[in-house]
C-alpha cells in the first residue's frame, strides 16, 4: 500500500535555479491529494506523470501567490480533458473568491462541480476523513492566515497469523472479521479470541506540511511523531532576525521543531531565491536534526508499511 509524496516545486517566491514554486502530491492508497499550488505545478503533473484528473483534493495553505497562481491554469487543463469528477478544494478564507473571480472574468466554465471548503486558520481541527485517511488542519503563524496539514492513513486492520489460517482452517468470512478485531466462531462452535489468531496491526503513516511560518512551538503537539514533517526552511539561520520580520524559518528553526516532535524525518523546502547550492541548508539542520532530507522538485520519499 502506497504512502509516498512526491515534490512539484520547493521554491519560495518565484522559479529559480530550476525549482518551481511549493506544491506536493501525497499518494494515499492511490488516492492523491495536491497540497499548495504554485505557478506551474501543472507542467510538473504532466513531467513526473501524475494525472491531474486523479487529484480528487487540492489543500491549500495560504493564499500567497507562490502557493496559488497555478490553480486557475491547473483547473482549466482538468476542464480542457474533459474531467467530470468533483474536486474539493481546502483553503483559508478568500480561496472561493479568488477562483470565482479569475473563471469569472476569463468566462471559463466548468464542466464539473468544485466543492470548496473553508478552513479555519486559527485552530487545530479535523476537515477530511475517508476509508484511507484523516486530514487535519493546523495554526501556523505567516503574514496572513495559514494553516498547515496533517494526513493520518486511517487505522490499518489487525494482521493475521498465518499459521492459524491452517489450523483453525478459517475461511475468507472469518479472516476478514478476524482482521477488523472481532473473536471466531468455529463451525464446531467453539470461540477462538481474536489476539490468539491476529497480531498487532502495523502503525498508520503520516505526513505533516507546515508552509510558510515562523518558529512556533505551538506546533509541536500538533506534528508529534509524524514520520514525514515537511517544514519550511526559507533561510539559513545566519538570517534568523529576517526570518522572524518575514515569518518565515531557518534551518534550525525546522531543525527544532522536527526534534521536539519527534518525527521520523524532516523534509525543507521553500527556499530563498538566493541559494543556488542548498547544501549548507542541509548540513545546517542536520546540526540538529540528522534524518533531513532536501526537497527538490521530482523527489519522491515514500514510508514503508
Ligand atoms: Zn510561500
Amino acid at each position: 500500500m502506497t504512502f509516498e509524496l512526491t515534490i512539484l516545486g520547493c521554491s519560495s517566491a518565484m522559479p529559480v535555479h530550476g525549482r518551481f514554486m511549493s506544491s506536493q502530491v501525497l499518494n494515499v492508497n492511490e488516492k492523491l491529494l495536491l497540497i499548495d499550488c504554485g505557478e506551474g505545478t501543472q507542467i510538473r503533473l504532466s513531467e513526473y506523470k501524475i494525472s491531474k484528473n486523479k487529484i480528487e483534493t487540492i489543500l491549500i495553505s495560504h493564499l500567497h501567490g507562490d502557493h496559488i497562481f497555478g490553480l486557475p491554469g491547473l483547473i482549466g487543463s482538468m476542464n480542457l480533458v474533459g474531467r467530470k469528477k468533483p474536486l474539493d478544494i481546502f483553503g483559508p478564507l478568500g480561496l472561493e473568491y479568488y477562483l470565482k473571480t479569475v473563471f469569472e472574468i476569463s468566462e471559463s466554465y466548468l464542466g464539473f462541480e468544485i466543492n470548496f471548503h473553508t478552513v479555519e486558520h486559527n485552530k487545530y481541527t479535523k476537515i477530511l476523513e475517508d476509508k484511507n485517511m484523516k486530514v487535519y488542519s493546523l495554526p501556523l503563524e505567516h503574514r496572513i492566515p495559514t494553516v498547515g496539514y496533517k494526513i493520518v492513513e486511517q487505522d490499518r486492520l489487525r494482521n493475521i497469523n498465518p499459521e492459524m489460517i491452517e489450523r483453525f482452517d478459517l475461511n475468507y468470512q472469518q479472516i476478514q472479521a478476524a482482521k477488523r478485531g472481532d473473536d471466531i466462531e468455529l463451525d464446531n462452535g467453539n470461540i477462538i479470541k481474536n489476539h490468539e489468531i491476529t497480531l498487532e496491526p502495523k502503525k498508520s503513516r503520516s505526513f505533516a506540511y507546515c508552509s510558510d511560518t515562523k518558529y512556533n512551538e505551538g506546533i509541536v503537539p500538533y506534528v508529534e511523531g509524524v514520520d514525514l514533517l515537511y517544514h519550511e526552511t526559507t533561510y539559513l539561520k545566519n538570517l534568523q532576525s529576517k526570518a522572524q520580520e518575514r515569518f518565515h524559518s531557518t534551518t534550525h528553526d525546522a531543525a527544532n521543531i522536527a526534534k521536539k516532535a519527534g518525527v521520523g524525518k524532516l523534509i525543507i523546502g521553500h527556499y530563498s531565491s538566493r541559494y543556488k547550492d542548498l547544501d549548507l541548508l542541509l548540513s545546517e539542520t542536520r546540526e540538529i536534526f540528522d534524518n533531513t532530507e532536501l526537497a527538490l522538485d521530482g523527489k519522491k520519499i515514500s514510508v514503508k508499511c
